[in-house]
């Protein structure tokens, strides 16, 4: 019998698939990339101008507080402390456990939301202004590298030399002052994790008695010299999630570093001996293309195509035009700070329903967390039925019930803690004390033996409420079972 003919498959043609590169077209590729997918080293020149200045006072004061902020202690507590491994959060000097959780949950939430609000009204300012990883490397590792290595052209120059003994000595010294700066970031942020005290007995202490703490200082030392060193922009255009926001939160009312493309197009070069208003008349704007604003991007994007995820809002671009600007006779602010609507048609900041919006629901949850920061209570308790245990008909013919009660002291001070029996009559001993003494920031677990005459039980089960005090004052109300026989 003949075999029915079989058609194959017609195969699919892969390479169509693949979208050609346009290398011209900047949304195609990323400005950090070559042809071949090789990383392109940005050699951004050194920046000058009233922005830079600006940042650099503001940049100095935020890594004071950096540097500093592990020593300041409010009421005995540190500043900040974020101890992952033992569960305990201090912030502005309050201590938060993991029974805190709530609050923390609807913290994390105000921190969300104030980054939309914040991000939608002014886009990434924080970046430009406050993000540690810029502050470090344009404040502070870029300077060391210019202060070494020159500017962009002689980087470059050097770079591309044989290995001298010059550029032997220029390269070991800029990496040795990387790595030790990279140490000290390492050692701070440390000691942000588990508290300055336990870095110095880390430091202090035989190395076998903290192996673990001094293999996180060789990490961290390391992760930051691996940032600063090489990774650098990448890690806001590929790792940093911020950045990646923007097309969401960003809309035409949000303030950006933008070019003005209705004064700056149509560009051109200014020609010799052509006066700065003659210009307009030669159909030209005010960017005279000498792509300052890109030579000094250290993310080597061109501001002129518009917002980008790679702008890390420096305001480098800013500083540099309005150098040229200043150079050729021009108002400064051709790349300002401003909206897209601000730039086509010079309206300033709205407080749009969206931002509305937004700050309706940031005002809610501020509120929820103040009334939960002020009504939170010092002292933590929970009660539970000792497990297995059983009741008890003592010799007075009361009946005995055994719990376990672990109190949690959020303080930096030793606190008194009392348990008293408030709905029914019957006596609450604490085995071995009589109040609980709770040493500061520590729990500590007590057997707590309830007894209650028979008048007062409930057939099978009746229910307890325990009153904690601390100080004379009641914190907080237990509620537990009480087990007796069934009539
Ligand atoms: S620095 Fe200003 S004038 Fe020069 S290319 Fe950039 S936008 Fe145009
Ligand atoms: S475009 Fe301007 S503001 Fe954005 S990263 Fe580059 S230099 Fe900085």
């Amino acid at each position: 019998m003949p075999q029915p003919a079989t058609t194959p498959a017609p195969k699919k043609d892969r390479s169509s698939a693949a979208k050609t590169v346009n290398w011209t077209d900047y949304r195609d590729h990323i400005a950090t990339a070559d042809q071949s997918g090789q990383r392109k080293w940005m050699y951004p020149r050194k920046v000058n101008g009233r922005f830079f200045r600006l940042r650099t006072w503001f940049s100095s004061l935020l890594l004071l507080i950096m540097f500093a902020g592990p020593f300041i202690t409010i009421n005995g507590n540190p500043l900040l402390m974020l101890n992952i491994p033992e569960c305990k959060f201090v912030v502005l000097g309050q201590i938060f456990w993991p029974q805190d959780m709530i609050l923390f949950a609807i913290a994390l939430l105000l921190f969300a939301v104030g980054i939309i609000v914040f991000t939608t009204a002014f886009g990434r300012l924080w970046c430009g202004w406050a993000c540690p990883q810029t502050v470090m490397m344009e404040m502070v590792f870029r300077k060391i590298e210019y202060a070494i290595e020159g500017d962009a052209p002689s980087q470059r120059a050097l770079n591309a030399s044989p290995w001298t003994s010059e550029k032997i000595s220029k390269k070991a010294l800029k990496h040795a002052i990387f790595f030790a700066l990279s140490f000290v970031v390492g050692n701070v942020l440390l000691s942000y994790i588990i508290g300055w005290r336990e870095l110095y007995h880390i430091v202090t202490d035989p190395p076998l008695a903290h192996l673990t703490g001094l293999g996180f200082m060789a990490a961290f030392s390391l992760l930051f010299y691996g940032i600063f060193a090489r990774f650098r922009e990448q890690a806001c255009t590929f790792v940093c999630p911020y950045g990646r926001l923007q097309s969401l939160l960003l809309d035409e009312n949000s303030i950006v570093v933008a070019y003005d493309y209705k004064r700056g197009e149509k560009r051109g070069p200014l020609r010799r001996a052509q006066k700065f208003g003659e210009r307009r008349f030669a159909g030209l704007g005010d960017c005279v293309s000498c792509n300052q604003c890109v030579s000094v991007c250290p993310t080597g994007i061109d501001i002129r195509n518009g917002t980008q995820m790679e702008c890390v809002h420096c305001t480098a671009c800013m500083d540099a035009c309005d150098t040229v600007m200043g150079k050729v006779g021009s108002p400064r602010g051709l790349i300002r700070y401003a909206s897209l609507n601000g730039i086509e048609r010079h309206q300033p900041l709205r407080f749009t329903p969206r931002l509305a919006g937004y700050s309706v629901i940031l005002g809610v949850l501020a509120a929820v967390l103040a009334l939960m920061l002020f009504t939170r209570s010092d002292v933590e308790a929970t009660v539970l039925r000792a497990p297995g245990s059983m009741f008890q008909l003592m010799p007075d013919g009361h009946y005995s019930n055994l719990y376990t009660v672990r109190v949690l002291n959020k303080t930096s001070r030793e606190l008194s803690v009392e348990l008293r029996l408030e709905n029914v009559s019957g006596t609450l001993s604490v085995m071995g004390a009589g109040n609980l003494i709770v040493p500061p920031q520590k729990s500590i677990e007590t057997s707590v033996l309830i007894e209650l005459e028979p008048a007062a039980m409930k057939s099978g089960t009746t229910q307890l409420a325990i009153g904690v005090y601390s100080g004379g004052k009641k914190v907080e109300t237990l509620k537990t079972a009480f087990i007796g026989p069934r009539n």
